[in-house]
Order: structure tokens, then C-alpha cells, then sequence
């Protein structure tokens, strides 16, 4: 019964999936949230430690005041009120990778609540997500598990704990349940993750590289049998750390779902663990809402009343929020809304602002990147943002363009050649010999050498029939390997048969 699924697109027309997204975020500060060790990533495991981070028995924390301002800035962006006072709680579990026995968070007093955020999905649409609250924590440190197949404690011979990451500031950022996207729920999903990293970036408190696990996603997904029947159970599928794993694990739960209630069965409250591989889920621990984590107030921590002044200090000091930034630049750029979205969707905002900011035209920017350039990352299957070229190189191409140097044809070689690493555009120029031929001389050769050629045609186009005139011009462009400037061979072509 477990690997039952109904057809995606029939699940939806017979239930209303509602989801619920928990987004964790590292935050960038230069120690933890609690302690002095540094939060950095990648040190020699269990150096970035104190006695605090390791849960020591006497040690005492200190909450890092960078951090509350992140958090503070988080709240703001996603439109939260912030809180006048709040605590910090003890959520009490005990696991290897947590030394305290507790997880220092906040429970009923979160610093930032009733938010809300617009995500912009592919085609343009705008879909408003509600944010129940954000509020901060400490991450745990990190198991590793040795000897199994699946990585995962069952079948391992023994595990390894790193506490590097254990005290690392987090803010977790809850959705209210997310009701009404229907079908494109799973796109909502993706869609609402993605631009909380876009914030994140923008806010300059997190890297929020989603491969180095600074952003994870726990994603809560139930169906219902119309949009007016009460919520179903959720199920909740943790740590999904890339965007196309959110839209993927939604879109697996709710088929998943669908065959359990098609079939007669029940949903049962639960976290789940998500495959990568497999694109699937599969059952992990039965989770009430009132699991036993015995939250209390943390007794070795004031509670924290960030000054109103303070608050709007922060505000004030928000940089541009990328929504607001999108469109200053289409602006800017006289961009249609279509092509700003393909831009926006193609990841090459950034790459398109360096080129223009490198002297290239918003057009021509727009051009190479969502073309020529596209089409390689296409093939190569990277990222745009990975091909091996540079914003300053592709606007040094257009430059070469723009001059007259190479044409659009030529412009696509040394395209090429910059590509394969044969260096910048003017050094590709020289090296494969591509400038147009601009010396009429080497043209008037290789016209009166495709005349020659064609003596039919000749005759025709010397009795004032113009029509097969490209067909000596595309021979002359053969000829001189495309370098000649078609428009000069045009040129002296007519005044060579008329002259
Ligand atoms: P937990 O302690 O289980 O992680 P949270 O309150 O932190 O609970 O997060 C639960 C998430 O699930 C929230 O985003 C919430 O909006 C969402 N949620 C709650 N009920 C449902 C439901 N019936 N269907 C889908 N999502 C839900
Ligand atoms: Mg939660």
C-alpha cells in the first residue's frame, strides 16, 4: 500500500491540498547565537567550540545581539510585527547531536509574528504566503552516520558527531497553512522558498547556499475533500534542501495521500523522510501537536525587549528587497514583463546588471545571456551563472560588435572561444584571425571570383536584375569565412556591375 500512488493531476481534481512551510535559515554572524566559538563552515570537526556550544555542565550563554538584529530584519522584511519582549525557551529532546539535552528556541513568544510575503511563480502570477511567525534558535550539531548504505543510523556501524554547527543562530520562519494554490501548490512551495533565500541574500544576513544546508525546508502537506471542509491531517516532510526537492516532495505527498484516502485509510500525523533519488517519501517518527518537548522559559537567559527606536533604526536601514529591486531594473532596462520574467526565471538578473555595468547594452546584455549563453548552459547542463565567461567579457564582446571589429556571426566564434578558455574576447579576435575584412581590396577579389563562378548569374544581375544578388554575397561571405561585412559587400558588388 505504501508505494501506491494516484496520478497527479487526478489527486488534485478530487482534493484541495493545503501545505505549511518551516524554512530554517543560518544566519551569517561571526560567532553563535549563544557562545563566542565561531559560526563558520568547514573547520576541522569539534573546533568551533566552547564549553557553551558543547553543552558543558556550569557554562552559561549570552545571546549575540548581531543575531537578534538578523532576525529583527527577517521579521521586517516578511512584514511581521515585531515583538515588544519575548523569551527564549527550552524545547528538552535528547539526541548525540544536541549536547545540552535541550534545544535553546522560542516557543509562545517568537521575536516576529503575523507576516506576510508575495511570491511572484513562472508565469507572473503573485501568490500572498501568511507567516504565523519567525522566530530564533540555535541549529544542533551534525551526525554522521558510518558504515550503512543510506547514510541513515539503521544499518550503521557506528556515527561520528561534529558540534561545529551546534549553536549556529537559526530563525525558523513558519507559514500559516497555505490554502487556495490548488493545483500549482507544489509550485507555490518552490516558489515561497526560493524568494525567502532571495530575501535572506538581499537582507545580508545569511549566504543561504542551499547545497551547504544554510537553508532547509520541512514542508507540511494535507488534503481535503473541497476548500471548504475542515484542514486534513498533515504529514511532514523534513529537511528538503533544494528548491526543486520542495516542489517535488509536495507533489509526491499529495499523490501519496490521495491512493491512502482512495483507498479507505487515514493520514497519520508524522514526520517523513524525503529521497532524493527516488523522488519519495517515506514514513520517519508519529508526531503529535502536542509532543511532549516540555518547552519551558530558559532560566539563564533575560528576555529580550528590542528598543522601539531600535526597531525602526532597522527598518529605516532595510536594503532594496528584491521584489522592489526587479522592477527598478526592468525599468532601467525597458525590458517587456515577459522578458524580465524569463530573465528573473532563468536566474540572469545579476549576470544582466554586471554586463550593463560593464558598458554593454540593457538589449544586447539581455541578448547574449538569455540566448547564445542560455543554449551552452542548456547543453552543459550548468547554471547560467557557471558557464566559464564573465559579465565584463560579454560586454568587451558586444563592445567588438558595437565597433564594427566582428559582426554577429563572428561575435558567436569568439563567443565560443572565450568558452573554451582561449581568454577574453579581443585576445580570441587575434588568435583565430576573426576581424571583419574591412580592406576592400580582399572583397572586390573574392566578389569578382564568385562573378567568375557564376556567369549566369553575373549576366542577370548586370542587366539590372537584382534578385540573385545574395547568392554572390553569400559566396563572398563563404569565401572570406563569414568575416566580410555583408552590407560593404553588397556595396561594392552593385557598383562593381553597374559602375
Ligand atoms: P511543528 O511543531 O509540527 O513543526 P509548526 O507549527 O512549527 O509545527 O509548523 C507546522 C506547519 O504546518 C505550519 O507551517 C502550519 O501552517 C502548517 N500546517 C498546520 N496544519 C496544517 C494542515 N492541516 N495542512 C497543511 N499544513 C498545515
Ligand atoms: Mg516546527
Amino acid at each position: 500500500m505504501s508505494a501506491e500512488l494516484v496520478d497527479y493531476d487526478e489527486a488534485v481534481t478530487r482534493f484541495d491540498p493545503v501545505i505549511g512551510i518551516e524554512v530554517h535559515v543560518e544566519l551569517g554572524t561571526r560567532t553563535k547565537m549563544f557562545d563566542a566559538a565561531p559560526a563558520g563552515f568547514g573547520e576541522e570537526p569539534n573546533t568551533s567550540v566552547t564549553p557553551v556550544s558543547l553543552g558543558l555542565p556550569g557554562s552559561l550563554p549570552v545571546v549575540n545581539g548581531t543575531a537578534v538584529e538578523y532576525a529583527i530584519r527577517i521579521g521586517l522584511a516578511l512584514n511581521c510585527s515585531i515583538a515588544e519582549t519575548c523569551r527564549f525557551a527550552r524545547k528538552n529532546y535528547f539526541y548525540p547531536d544536541v549536547p545540552k539535552n535541550f534545544q535553546t528556541s522560542q516557543y509562545d513568544e517568537p521575536i516576529a509574528f503575523d507576516g506576510h510575503v508575495d511570491v511572484e511563480l513562472e508565469d507572473g502570477t503573485v501568490f500572498r504566503v501568511e507567516i504565523e511567525r519567525a522566530h530564533m534558535e540555535e541549529d544542533a550539531g551534525k551526525n554522521t552516520h558510518v558504515g550503512g548504505s543510506t547514510g541513515r543510523i539503521h544499518g550503521a556501524e557506528y556515527s561520528l558527531v561534529d558540534y561545529n554547527r551546534a549553536g549556529i543562530p537559526l530563525v525558523e520562519i513558519v507559514t500559516r497553512p497555505i490554502t487556495g494554490a490548488g493545483e500549482r501548490a507544489p509550485e507555490v512551495a518552490r516558489a515561497y522558498v526560493q524568494t525567502l533565500r532571495d530575501l535572506f541574500r538581499a537582507l545580508g544576513v545569511s549566504e543561504a547556499r542551499m547545497e551547504r544546508g544554510n537553508v532547509r525546508a520541512d514542508v507540511n502537506v494535507s488534503l481535503r475533500a473541497t476548500p471548504d471542509s475542515p484542514l486534513g491531517t498533515r504529514t511532514e516532510t523534513k529537511n528538503v534542501n533544494s528548491f526543486r526537492s520542495v516542489e517535488r516532495a509536495v507533489r509526491h505527498e499529495i499523490s501519496r495521500q490521495a491512493a491512502v484516502l482512495d483507498a479507505g485509510g487515514s493520514i497519520v500525523q508524522e514526520t517523513r523522510h524525503w529521497h532524493e533519488d527516488t523522488g519519495t517519501t517515506t514514513s520517519g517518527r508519529v508526531k503529535s501537536d502536542a509532543e511532549d518537548y516540555r518547552y519551558f522559559p530558559e532560566p539563564d537567559l533575560v528576555p529580550i525587549a528590542p528598543d522601539r527606536a531600535w526597531v525602526e533604526e532597522i527598518r529605516a536601514g532595510l536594503p532594496e528587497l528584491p521584489a522592489a529591486r526587479r522592477r527598478r531594473l526592468q525599468g532601467e532596462w525597458g525590458y517587456a514583463d515577459a522578458e524580465m520574467r524569463d530573465v528573473v526565471n532563468a536566474g540572469a538578473v545579476e549576470l544582466i546588471e554586471s554586463t550593463v555595468a560593464a558598458g554593454a547594452a540593457p538589449a544586447a546584455a539581455r541578448k547574449w545571456w538569455m540566448g547564445e549563453l542560455a543554449r551552452t548552459a542548456k547543453e552543459r547542463d550548468v547554471e547560467l551563472g557557471d558557464l566559464p565567461i564573465t559579465p565584463a567579457q560579454i560586454a568587451a564582446l558586444q563592445g567588438l560588435v558595437d565597433a564594427g571589429r566582428i559582426n554577429d556571426k563572428l561575435a558567436r566564434q569568439v563567443l565560443e572561444g572565450v568558452l573554451a578558455g582561449e581568454g577574453d574576447p579581443e585576445a580570441v579576435v587575434v588568435a583565430r584571425g576573426l576581424e571583419v575584412v574591412s580592406d576592400d581590396g580582399p572583397l572586390l577579389e573574392a566578389i569578382d571570383a564568385a562573378l567568375a563562378a557564376q556567369p549566369d548569374i553575373a549576366d542577370k544581375i548586370r542587366s539590372g536584375n537584382l534578385g540573385p544578388v545574395g547568392a554572390i554575397i553569400g559566396a563572398v561571405m563563404k569565401a572570406t569565412r563569414g568575416q566580410a561585412d555583408a552590407g560593404r559587400v553588397r556595396e561594392l558588388l552593385l557598383e562593381r556591375v553597374q559602375g
